[in-house]
């Protein structure tokens, strides 16, 4: 059974590129909120994972980056509902 589950999302990922998020490494489920960063199509997070990791950085003051690629993250904190 699991096995079979592993060759699945192989093939998936292979045609979708990304089915997990990779901070928790939890795959995506419908209806979650995820965020794609402007650096790739393929860097997509759940948001509340993402947060977690900016909250990091701001903790050790370092810039917003990525936490796949650590390109710098463009954020408009004032326009932010
Ligand atoms: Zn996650
Ligand atoms: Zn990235």
């Amino acid at each position: 059974m699991t096995a079979f589950l592993e060759s699945q999302k192989k093939e998936f990922d292979e045609k979708k590129g990304v089915t997990e998020c990779s901070i928790c490494m939890f795959n995506f489920v419908g209806m979650e909120d995820v965020v794609q960063l402007s650096c790739s199509d393929a860097h997509i997070f759940h948001v509340d994972c993402l947060l977690g990791w900016l909250e990091t950085l701001a903790r050790e003051m370092k810039e917003k980056t990525c936490p796949l690629c650590r390109v710098v993250i463009k954020v408009k904190e004032s326009n932010q509902v």
